[in-house]
């Protein structure tokens, strides 16, 4: 059994030395997933993009991934996401943990629950029309504690709370897309975000995101424009700093989880 699953975003391809390789057959395709030791304990890895940044976000197996880490018996996903900031205090640089969400995505297959196919999570069957619910809490609490203790025994500065919109893509945002989406809630915007979170949730399985802003999006500092070398130096110093935060979050999760994430298909599970 491992309890941990990683999700990579951009800029995280690898995390554990000398993986194992599994391909795992689910009924949503074969996933390729990396397990070995990271953080003092084997986990399960897979980097979002593909190793060579090869699948863009509307083509990545949300479904195929979540599933597999389902099938390994992970409990606790950890995800990042390179994100561009419509909040215009958080800089680039700055590492956020999204607490909530707004999904505009529109052509994404956003459930495992059609009606028809039936799954198995944790040794029991669940299937039919089933609507999850996203309270108390969108992200997991205990693993964003995790990970903000773990930042703070780093010294390493984290937001803590914003609000993540998921856009479709391909192309980035416009400026009045980034306009309407500040006035709707918004601090950060990417791609992948969703159905991601909503799929963890459907399988019970605990899910926080770290978000890396990379820039700001379209129209927030048009004054302030990086360069792309610049962009590139703050994100690679970041990565180091991101998987530093996710091996030492590991070991401060707790074995048994206290959170509502595992009782989000209770009342549907059959034996
Ligand atoms: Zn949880």
């Amino acid at each position: 059994m491992v309890r941990i699953g990683i999700i990579g975003g951009s800029g995280i391809y690898r995390l554990i030395e000398d993986p194992v390789v599994r391909e795992i057959s689910t009924p949503f395709g074969e996933v390729k997933v990396y397990t070995g030791m990271f953080g003092g304990e084997e986990i399960a890895f897979i980097p979002r993009h593909g190793e060579k940044h090869e699948i863009p976000p509307f083509k990545v197996n949300y479904k195929g991934n979540l599933y597999a880490f389902n099938l390994l018996e992970v409990e606790r996903v950890l995800a990042t996401n390179a994100v561009g900031s419509i909040n215009p205090k958080l800089e680039p640089g700055t590492i956020v943990l999204p607490h909530d969400l707004i999904d505009l995505t529109r052509c994404r297959n956003g459930t495992f629950y059609d009606g028809k196919t039936v799954l198995r999570v944790r040794g029991k069957e669940v299937g039919g029309v089933i609507h999850v619910s996203m309270t108390p809490s969108t992200y997991c609490p205990e693993l964003r504690s995790s990970i903000l203790a773990a930042a703070k025994e780093m010294g390493l500065h984290v937001i803590d709370g914003s609000v993540y919109v998921c856009a479709e893509g391909n192309r980035f945002e416009t400026p009045a897309e980034i306009r309407a989406m500040s006035i709707l809630g918004g601090d950060i915007v990417g791609m992948t975000g969703c159905p991601e979170v909503a799929l963890a949730r459907e399988l019970a399985l605990c899910y926080a995101s770290i978000a890396i802003v990379t820039n700001y999006a379209a129209g927030v500092k048009s004054n302030a424009k990086l360069t792309h070398e610049e962009v590139m130096d703050i994100f690679s110093r970041r990565l180091d700093d991101l998987s530093e935060l996710l091996a030492r979050t590991i070991p401060r999760i707790p074995k048994e989880r206290s959170c509502p994430c595992k009782d989000a298909l209770r009342e549907f599970l059959k034996d």
